[in-house]
């Protein structure tokens, strides 16, 4: 490979809107042959709305909003931006919470006025020993029946409300999807949320493998395992929770308009989050090194 042939392929990256950490991850970038994609963020806007609300009889909406928003207030997950700006529009300024804790992958927890306040996955909310009042249940299957992830919020003890949040796939996705194809590639969705709404999103843009409800943790050896099919594995994604999985792949590409761990942990990053780029990069590098042999 001449070190020259190398320096085009880079520069001719930056043009196409990939910022490429070294010449030699060209080579990689030639060789893969599937790749993972993230869902929120990366195959979807990651611009999450609320967009149903349930509440138990014994609590309105707007309190289970205001302390709910509090919580989620301090974190920068998009299902917690959806549920703060929500709850602002609704009851305004929110209360500050105290001993707030991220729990990575199942939701947040923390003190809003006085109360133990859970929110996020209904898997949180059990392993706390709490369980779901029949409407709430029902609730929680709607939502998820029609592609909404189904937010449960606790305190002191007694599960309160479901929430249903959603985003919409991004214009390009099912393209991408389809571009990759083309370039003999098997694209794998990997997501923390849940099932059904993974395999909507799959299906939407025409994705057969989905690993749904993965622990960031987890999302690592998702990656192992297909490395050690002998395959050689790109990751797509943009958030924190990628950023593991994103630097054990061969060829870790970040969203350039995702978190700056995803960015650091990457080998290409795809400054303007649209993933029809990662098709670009993929030939970009088969050219590149085309001329060089
Ligand atoms: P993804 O892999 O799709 O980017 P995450 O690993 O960040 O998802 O989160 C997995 C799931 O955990 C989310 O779909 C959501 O159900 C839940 N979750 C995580 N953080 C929060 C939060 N701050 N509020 C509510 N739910 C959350
Ligand atoms: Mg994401």
């Amino acid at each position: 490979a001449t070190p020259t042939a190398l320096m085009v392929g880079t520069g001719r990256g930056a043009q196409l809107g990939i910022l490429i950490k070294g010449p030699e991850v060209l080579e990689t970038t030639r060789r893969v042959d599937t790749i993972v994609l993230d869902k929120t963020g990366t195959v979807t806007t990651g611009r999450m709305t609320l967009q149903t609300t349930h509440t138990t009889d014994t609590t309105t909406e707007s309190a289970v909003l205001r302390i709910a928003g509090a919580l989620e207030n301090a974190s920068e997950h998009p299902i917690a931006q959806a549920v703060a700006t929500a709850a602002t529009d609704a009851t305004g300024p929110l209360p500050t919470p105290e001993d707030f804790t991220n729990v990575p992958g199942l939701g947040v927890q923390g003190i809003v006025e006085g109360h133990a306040v859970l929110v996020g996955r209904p898997r949180l909310i059990a392993d706390a020993g709490i369980s779901l009042p029949p409407a709430l249940s029902r609730a929680l299957e709607e939502d998820e029946a029609h592609g909404r992830t189904a937010v449960v919020v606790a305190w002191d003890g007694e599960a309160r409300s479901v929430f249903g949040v959603a985003d919409a796939v991004k214009e390009s996705s099912a393209a991408a999807v389809a571009e990759l194809r083309a370039l003999g590639l098997e694209p794998i969705l990997l997501t923390g949320d849940n099932r059904a709404v993974a395999e909507a999103v799959a299906r939407e843009v025409g994705i057969d493998t989905v690993h749904a409800e993965v622990l960031p943790e987890d999302k690592v050896d998702v990656v192992k395992r297909l490395q050690a099919e002998g395959r050689v594995v790109a990751m797509v994604g943009d958030g924190v929770n990628d950023a593991a999985a994103l630097a054990t792949a061969s060829l870790g590409l970040a969203m350039g308009t995702g978190t700056d761990a995803a960015i650091e942990a990457s080998d290409l990053t795809l400054v303007r989050g649209d993933l029809k780029v990662t098709a670009d990069a993929i030939r970009l590098s088969r050219r590149t090194l085309a001329t060089i042999r």
